[in-house]
């Protein structure tokens, strides 16, 4: 059984940045619930045909694949629509999630859940990491990478958990509030810990 760090965050708090450090630094594998996500509504999929046959043809783009702007707005205004979806695709995505980690090879690795705690996916990793930064950091840096104003920021800051929430789950946390050059060595810490647990450092 491959022994699994849950690496979750909020948006911009920094997860792409440090999962990309343990895998530069140390090639520990990442499993990516959004690339997943992403897989399992490809062209040709149980998923897509199942959102086609549900929402009708018109949340396809001309070249047949998923119009995700639209699918957005849909269950952004309709509770019952995302509730519809989520039952859908989740059960989907965990199992793909738990077949790529069987494919693994490095001593454990990194499964990277940005709604890890949204969505109760506490119990499909042995331990939890959060990146954690203030949140008016978060928004600065979703301002920045996305080009989008304060408010919008705010607001998509405002339908995750909170700082607070992810935190009462944390294992381990990864302050992520100074520049790029302090993440290393916390990353190398914790990276010699996880090899101490998972019984690879003998
Ligand atoms: P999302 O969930 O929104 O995709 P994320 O949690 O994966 O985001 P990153 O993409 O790693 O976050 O980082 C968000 C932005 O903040 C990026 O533009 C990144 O370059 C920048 N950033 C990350 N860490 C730092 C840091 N310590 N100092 C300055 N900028 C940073």
């Amino acid at each position: 059984m491959t022994f699994v760090v849950g690496l979750t965050g909020g948006i911009a708090s920094g997860k792409t940045t440090v999962a990309e450090l343990f895998h530069q630094h140390f090639a520990i594998d990442i499993v990516d619930a959004d690339v997943i996500a992403r897989e399992v509504v490809a062209p040709g999929t149980s998923g897509l045909a199942a959102i086609a046959e549900h929402f009708g043809q018109t949340i396809l783009n001309a070249d047949g694949t998923l119009n995700r702007a639209r699918l957005r707005e849909i269950i952004f205004a309709d509770p019952e629509e995302k509730s519809w979806l989520n039952q859908r695709l989740h059960p989907m995505i965990r199992q793909k999630m738990q077949i790529a980690l069987t494919h693994t090879t490095s001593p454990y690795a990194l499964l990277v859940i940005p709604l890890l705690v949204e969505n109760q996916l506490q119990s499909m990793a042995n331990r939890i990491l959060v990146v954690d930064v203030a949140e008016a950091i978060q928004i600065q840096r979703t301002m920045a990478r996305d080009g989008i104003s304060d408010d919008h920021a705010q607001r998509i800051l405002s339908a995750q958990a909170t700082r607070a929430e992810r935190l009462a789950v944390a294992d381990d946390v990864i302050d992520n509030s100074a520049e790029n050059d302090q993440l290393l060595s916390q990353i190398t810490t914790l990276h010699q810990k996880y090899l101490a647990m998972c019984g690879k450092n003998l």
